[in-house]
């Protein structure tokens, strides 16, 4: 069995933490009015509404210079966005959110569990934000979603299905969009790390342990939905940069696969299931190796080159 995988350590090592710059990655079109916004660690999905952009998820603040960009060369305004949709309360989907939001005036979503979570363990939160870099901010949201609301803009419907386990407001989010006729349901699953699930991180979130049973539920609960094209709010969780690749060889459709949507719950579950019946100490093996450098090696020659103090985190 191996302790390894894409739902453990997300993080980018430190060395490329303090060099955020390596993350930023060219956007791209994904499928209908979807596009790519994101860095290397996080995915940031903008929605052309036809009446206004929809933003989900942002990245930590260091790294909001390359979503502006990205949405910029992409031909829209960052000031076109009226929403932001949080998928949950971690640093690494709201750290820009309200920067952004002072940039642009646009309104903010998240899951009413979450809203209520950050408001309440400020301190924590402020933990956090501390350790993916200076100067990330909690927010408040202008809408505290609830299981089932719907948010409408323009062309655009996104369902919000609550799914508690990663955090204990998890959002997971449906729609459909059209490409040449054709009408896709694009899904995106809100929070598949086990990272918050360890005894101790539960503790410190005031959490049990059955709250890895609540994340095995939130798996079945969305099962059955039908999706066309699987986002992931990190880029590794449904291949995008390859995708994109292939896009560019030719391969138009590379990002329709009305099967990944299973494939990928399938290997959660077979993966947190092993995750179970790792001990402590195990766990704490699993996290010193970050995923990042499996699926992304471009940054791994920068790892050589000693950083300054002066650049260290808080
Ligand atoms: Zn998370």
């Amino acid at each position: 069995m191996s302790n390894f995988n894409r739902f453990g350590n997300m993080s980018p090592p430190e060395e490329i933490m303090r060099r955020s710059y390596l993350m930023a990655e060219d956007p791209f079109h994904m499928v209908g009015n979807v596009y790519f916004v994101g860095n290397t660690w996080c995915s940031s999905h903008l929605i052309d509404t036809g009446d206004g952009l929809i933003l989900l998820d942002t990245p930590c603040l260091p790294e909001l210079a390359y979503l502006l960009d990205g949405i910029w060369r992409l031909g829209f305004d960052p000031r076109q966005i009226k929403y932001i949709i949080v998928s949950h309360a971690h640093v690494d989907h709201y750290g820009a959110v309200r920067a952004l939001v002072h940039l642009t005036g646009a309104k903010t979503f998240m899951g009413e569990l979450d809203v209520a979570d950050m408001a309440k363990a400020g301190e924590r939160f402020e933990r956090m934000n501390h350790e993916a870099g200076r100067f990330n901010e909690s927010f408040q949201a202008d809408v505290a979603l609830k299981d089932g609301d719907v948010v409408e803009l323009g062309n655009t419907k996104i369902r919000c299905v609550l799914t508690p386990g990663h955090t204990v407001g998890v959002m997971s989010h449906f729609w459909e969009t059209e490409e040449d006729g054709k009408k896709y349901r694009v899904g995106i699953y809100g929070g598949a790390g086990f990272i918050s699930l360890s005894e101790e991180r539960l503790k410190e979130c005031g959490l049990t342990m059955e709250m890895r049973d609540t994340f095995s539920r939130s798996i079945d609960k969305v099962w059955d939905e039908k999706v066309d094209v699987m986002l992931g709010n990190h880029p590794f969780h449904n291949d995008t940069y390859e995708k994109h690749e292939r896009v560019l060889r030719g391969e138009k459709d590379a990002f329709i696969d009305p099967g990944e949507w299973r494939r990928y719950l399938q290997e959660l579950r077979d993966r947190f299931a092993d995750y179970r019946k790792l001990s402590q100490e195990e766990i704490g093996v699993m996290y010193q190796k970050s995923y990042f450098f499996v699926y992304r090696d471009k940054a791994i020659p920068f790892l050589e080159e000693p950083v300054p103090e002066t650049m260290a985190l808080p």
